[in-house]
């Protein structure tokens, strides 16, 4: 019986899509094609769109036959939204657990996976290690018709987004929001509402999106991780991420729509 599990290839954080014209796609390989490198290691990922997937991570080699060709998972994903976005993103994180829990952390023994499931398990003190996930925040913060927009010195030149950072340990989301706003800008907020979330694979975040209100504070750039902050009217903004793929762009493009 021929084999009906789709073959997604990646090698070192590139994914194997196939270009139509201007337009990529994930290929349709049961097997692996000739041209790739044969050491490879399958992980299942289940069933998209009705079909089984596995995700294939492979070697090599660096060129391969048109119209086939090796994207970095970025622009992976900017060329697959959103069909294939939360698929490649599953892909990205599955891989890097199994690359970076091959030995137990507490002991040093080299780990199993146990089952068909993404779980590796140390078989001397029998630890768990599941695919990493570390939850961020990131926030639309309003003052009357404004928004406040921040840089980072490596950012792309003029290009301005919004606040954000990981949740710490024994934090809540809230805390997180009130903790990082105030680090970075010095602002108390209030009315902080859920926006929406996205999982990022740089490295491994699920960014949880909100709105807050401005309550309190003047800017003051406290942390030194951003080097320019102020308040933008929808008709007045500055540069912004490109790509309409990350959640910032969204409670950004949300900001403009609610106040034309
Ligand atoms: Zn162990």
């Amino acid at each position: 019986m021929p084999n009906t599990t789709q073959k997604l290839y990646y090698c070192n954080d590139n994914v194997l899509l196939e270009k139509k014209d201007a337009t990529y796609c994930i290929p349709k390989f049961f097997a692996a094609p000739a041209w790739l490198k044969k050491q490879q290691i399958t992980h299942p990922l289940g069933t998209y769109d009705g079909s089984e997937i596995d995700a294939v991570e492979v070697t090599g080699p660096k060129e391969i036959p048109l119209p086939y060709t090796w994207l970095p998972l970025r622009a992976a994903l900017e060329a697959l939204y959103p069909q294939s976005f939360n698929l490649l993103v599953r892909a990205h994180q599955v891989i890097s657990w199994d690359k970076n829990h091959r030995y137990c952390g507490r002991c040093g023994v080299e780990t199993k996976v146990n089952g068909s499931g993404f779980e590796r398990q140390c078989p001397s003190c029998h630890l768990l290690f599941y695919p990493r996930i570390s939850p961020s925040i990131i926030v639309a913060i309003r003052k009357d018709n404004q928004i406040l927009l921040a840089r980072k010195a490596d950012f792309i030149p003029n290009v301005y987004g919004l606040i954000a950072g990981f949740v710490e340990a024994g934090e809540t989301l809230e805390e997180t929001v009130h903790r990082e706003v105030y680090e970075e800008v010095g602002l108390q907020v209030k009315n902080i509402q859920y926006f929406n979330s996205q999982p990022w694979p740089f490295p491994d975040s699920l960014m949880i999106a909100f709105t807050a209100d401005y309550a309190d504070g003047d800017i003051e750039l406290r942390d030194g991780e951003l080097e320019a902050a102020a308040w933008y009217t929808a008709d007045n903004l500055p540069g912004l991420p490109g790509s309409s793929i990350s959640i910032a762009r969204k409670l950004i493009d949300d900001f403009v729509a609610k106040n034309k």
